[in-house]
């Protein structure tokens, strides 16, 4: 599968906002964002123009985009599934975006990051309801059991982003059974469950021109 290999701390930048790629590092002092919050590149700190309205739904979309680790083709695939469903599309987008196992390894507190969730899953580390699962965008639903596969267990990284999980990290749609390495995808996310500062209306106005 095609994946990004940019810079990942020049993603926040760019977008004026910590995304929280990249794990424990995020909250230290060595946040990139907290150093330098201007744009990327030679004229990042001059840079004055407003945007347009164009220009700012662009940005909107790429924060919203960029927060899940998607690349445009699957990004748009998402959104253009989440127009068919019933409810508001923005927040269908939302929901279908947290339902997908890789972010539901992450926000459990199984990976540290969203990259190495992804990872994870990728090397079959993972099972939904006792049954291997090694596709990232594979969508977990209400009820759906996902846990850490009996092999998998030993992996330091796996236990070493348990211990770094923080409490303010945890979303209410999702409970971690640390002793049994297992997490359960309670209900459908809420909007003001989903720790995500894009603005998803924003998303649809771009890709509803
Ligand atoms: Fe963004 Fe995390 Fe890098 Fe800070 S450390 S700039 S929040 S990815």
């Amino acid at each position: 599968m095609a994946r990004g290999t940019g810079a990942v701390c020049k993603q926040c930048r760019r977008e004026g906002a910590k995304l929280f790629l990249k794990g424990e590092r995020c909250f230290s002092s060595k946040c990139s964002f907290d150093r330098r919050s201007f744009p990327p590149g030679q004229h990042g700190q001059n840079r004055r123009f407003k945007q347009s309205d164009y220009g700012v739904q662009l940005r909107e979309k790429q924060k919203v985009r960029r927060s899940y680790g998607l690349l445009e083709r699957q990004f748009r695939n998402t959104y253009e599934k989440a127009s068919f469903e019933r409810g508001v599309t923005g927040e269908n987008l939302l929901v279908r975006l947290e339902s997908r196992l890789d972010m539901v390894v992450f926000r459990l507190g199984l990976a540290s990051s969203l990259r190495m969730a992804r990872q994870f899953v990728n090397h079959g580390h993972f099972e939904v309801n006792r049954k291997k699962v090694n596709i990232p965008s594979y969508t977990v639903k209400s009820g759906d059991v996902v846990t850490v596969r009996p092999q998998s267990r030993k992996l330091e990284a796996i236990h070493e982003a348990m211990r770094h999980k923080r409490t303010e990290q945890m979303v209410s749609y999702l409970a971690l059974d640390k002793a049994k390495m297992e997490g359960v995808f309670l209900s459908r996310p809420k909007r003001e469950e989903i720790p995500v500062t894009g603005n998803e209306q924003l998303v649809v106005e771009l890709y509803s021109r």
